[in-house]
């Protein structure tokens, strides 16, 4: 396999997604209560390849932060919601409301799903605004699809999760008490759904999960998830360094012995980290950076024409002090994503 490129490129496993979306499926009631969490240019893997595969698999919802995100992806999905924009009337999507600003600023007769803070203290009303945040979303003659809340410790080791499910049990019975029917209630992200039964859920919001990590602590048992992504790049250029010559700005990789380096067209300015030469990073082979990344290469010892960086964004973002979803998720929308079967 080759690509010639000026750019670095990704590879998608559509056999490791549909490993992980079953993993999912066997814990949910059925493939209708997946909402796969599309964001973000779906977490760095690419928006509609990813919406496609999920449709190919049998998933028929998604969530994205913009209308704009959903409105590229809606040939594919029955539903989609909208974490993070105006709602308006729309014949799939339906959008979060985050304040009671939000629900006067919502267009009448749009799809609407309530967001109430459980203790994340991020977004949503406070459960104090609860009865006001309905009867405006009654005035304002908004369709009330559902109610969320969302987590703000479900992949630590501690309980905190359980006091927010049971402070969202206080929220769904105040909203049946308030004569609301046919209400979707939901708070599942990935981590929850690795700790909590799923088949009692309508639906979850499964991100992370799909594309093949969990950032839950070894002592939960967790499903068996691959890495769906993988990044790679092209040789530019080879040459023999003598003993003591120095590599890139700064010149601070300095030759122990003669070596063969080439040089490889990924950079900062592809959404990698230049982070630190000083605790180089180390690929997927066993190769360490040579020296400081620049804005489009970075140095290695090796000959071979294409090479991968990772294929395992949670080990890889552990060498750079992150998690798998800032790695994966800043990678440039333009370097080219290639479905490969295996
Ligand atoms: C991003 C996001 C999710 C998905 O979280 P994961 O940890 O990636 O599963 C779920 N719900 C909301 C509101 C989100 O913003």
């Amino acid at each position: 396999f080759s690509y010639n490129s000026t750019m670095a490129f990704i590879k998608i496993n559509k056999e490791n997604f549909f490993h992980n979306l079953s993993q999912f499926t066997k814990k949910t009631a059925s493939k209708d209560s997946i909402g796969i969490v599309l964001k973000d240019n779906a977490y760095g893997h690419g928006l509609e390849l990813m919406a496609k595969l999920s449709q190919e698999f049998g998933l028929t919802q998604a969530v994205v932060r913009t209308f704009n995100e959903a409105q590229s992806i809606k040939p594919y999905f029955k539903q989609i919601l909208v974490l993070g924009d105006r709602a308006v009337v729309d014949d799939i999507c339906s959008f979060t409301l985050n304040n009671l600003e939000q629900i006067t600023k919502a267009q009448k007769g749009s799809t609407v799903e309530l967001k109430v803070d459980t203790g994340m203290h991020r977004n949503g009303i406070a459960f104090e605004e609860l009865e006001e945040a309905l009867s405006l979303i009654n005035k304002q003659g908004l369709i009330l699809k559902g109610v969320m809340t969302h987590n703000r410790s479900a992949d630590e080791l501690s309980s905190e999760l359980f006091w927010q499910q049971k402070c969202f049990d206080e929220v769904k019975k105040a909203v049946k008490s308030f004569g609301f029917k046919n209400i979707r209630f939901h708070s599942f992200n990935s981590a929850t759904s690795l700790r909590l039964p799923c088949d009692n859920q309508t639906f979850i919001r499964l991100g992370i999960g799909a594309y093949g990590y969990s950032e839950l602590p070894l002592v939960y048992e967790s499903l068996e998830l691959k890495p769906v992504l993988s990044l790679h790049a092209n040789k530019i250029s080879t040459r023999t360094l003598k003993k003591g010559q120095r590599v890139g700005y700064g010149g601070t990789f300095i030759a122990p012995k003669e070596m063969t380096i080439s040089t490889y067209n990924l950079g900062y300015g592809d959404g990698w980290m230049r982070s630190s030469s000083l605790t180089p990073f180390v690929t997927a082979e066993n190769l360490a950076f040579l020296g400081r990344v620049s804005m489009d290469y970075v140095s290695l010892e090796s000959d071979k024409e294409e090479i991968c960086i990772f294929d395992n964004a949670l080990e890889a973002g552990k060498q750079l002090n992150t998690i798998s979803y800032e790695l994966v998720t800043q990678l440039h929308s333009d370097i080219k994503r290639i479905l490969v079967e295996k």
